[in-house]
């Protein structure tokens, strides 16, 4: 499953696309503390939803990339 925290210096969340230092990993893409935040206190109904909901979308992307060379090799 996905690290808890990263320390990493200069790590490009996938949500908000800055530079952050910590926050989860899911396949190899960062989340952010606050764009973490930010999903579980956005309700589904509103606009920014659907706007995180496309940003995530590139993570299952990566996800079934990972599963199918997963299985290839
Ligand atoms: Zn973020």
């Amino acid at each position: 499953m996905a690290a808890i925290t990263n320390k990493h210096a200069g790590e490009t969340c996938i949500i908000c696309e800055k530079q952050k230092r910590s926050g989860i990993h899911i396949c190899e893409q960062l989340i952010c503390d606050s764009c973490q935040k930010h999903i579980i206190e956005t309700d589904v109904s509103d606009i920014k939803y659907r706007y995180i909901l496309k940003k995530l979308s590139k993570l299952s992307l990566t996800l079934k990339d990972a599963v199918e060379s997963r299985h290839s090799s």
